[in-house]
């Protein structure tokens, strides 16, 4: 059907287009790029007011409905998203920006991509001596002002290790999923577990304090095991493969895991000092 020109009609209403992409309109929506059609309506308080409402309990539902899915159905998520079924759900970028904001609200303690001055100076005593030196400064100072350098630095650590886990995840898994983008997802979802487990861990750590005094390795025993049969299930369910090759994986994927946090902390911190 062609739109026919009208030239009597002056004071005819324009054929409808989207305000937003200039599409030609058939309802309510736009077909090209989803806008819909805003009228005078839409600015009574009562609609303005019912919108919003509904924009807040659809954003509440459906991070509920995310948050269930990345904790209860290790791999659901990734698996979904690489599908294209997406509508439910927050996106695996969203959910990072998300979740790493989180993390790095937690007190200095629990940033496993840094090392605060008051552990990590103890290991580089020459190199804290010879920067206090150098700088005219006391060892406080000296701390204060590389605890703020270092803040600043371990948050390109997330990259990196992300990085690290989704080349890992494509080397392993190319026979089954070709494409390196599909495995960012996965990986992104898995470090987003990662974190999520530190803090899901910790208010189970303090809980225990009240009883016993808990140890370190009591706290990544826990997050580790977590984390690696999460890990296994999430191979297991996106790549379709069996058990035994599902634990292989998730072995290499932890130990690269573990290898890029700990050299990440290291480097950084040493750099951090190094360039203070
Ligand atoms: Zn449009």
């Amino acid at each position: 059907m062609t739109t026919e020109p009208q030239p009597d009609r002056s004071d005819a209403p324009d054929p409808p287009a989207c305000v937003d992409c200039g599409a030609p309109l058939s309802g309510p929506y736009c077909a090209a790029c989803g806008q819909r059609v805003v009228v005078e309506a839409d600015f009574s308080l009562i609609r303005l007011s019912r919108d919003w409402l509904s924009a807040a309990f659809s954003l509440d539902s459906r991070g509920l409905t995310t948050l269930r899915r990345l904790i209860f159905q290790p791999g659901r998520l990734s698996a979904d998203y690489i599908a294209g079924r997406r509508q439910a759900t927050f996106g695996p970028f969203q959910i990072f920006v998300f979740v790493t904001l989180l993390f790095f609200l937690l007190p200095d303690n629990f940033d496993i991509l840094k090392a605060p001055s008051r552990w990590f100076f103890n290991d580089v005593e020459p190199l804290v001596a010879a920067k206090m030196a150098a700088l005219d400064l006391s060892r406080a100072e000296l701390a204060i002002l590389y605890d703020g350098r270092v803040s600043t630095l371990s948050k390109l650590g997330l990259f990196s290790i992300v990085s690290a886990l989704t080349v890992t995840s494509w080397a392993l898994g190319f026979g089954r999923l070709p494409q390196l983008g599909k495995h960012l997802v996965m990986a992104v979802h898995a470090f987003v577990m990662a974190l999520g487990l530190i803090m899901l861990i910790l208010p189970l750590m303090m809980l225990l304090f009240l009883v016993v005094e808990p140890e370190m390795w009591m706290g990544n025993t826990l997050h580790l095991s977590l984390l690696g049969a999460w890990i296994t299930l999430q191979q297991r369910r996106v790549l379709a493969i069996g058990w035994p090759r599902a634990l292989l994986h998730m072995v290499v994927l932890i130990g690269v895991l573990g290898v890029s946090v700990f050299s990440y902390r290291y480097g950084i911190s040493w750099l951090t000092l190094w360039s203070l």
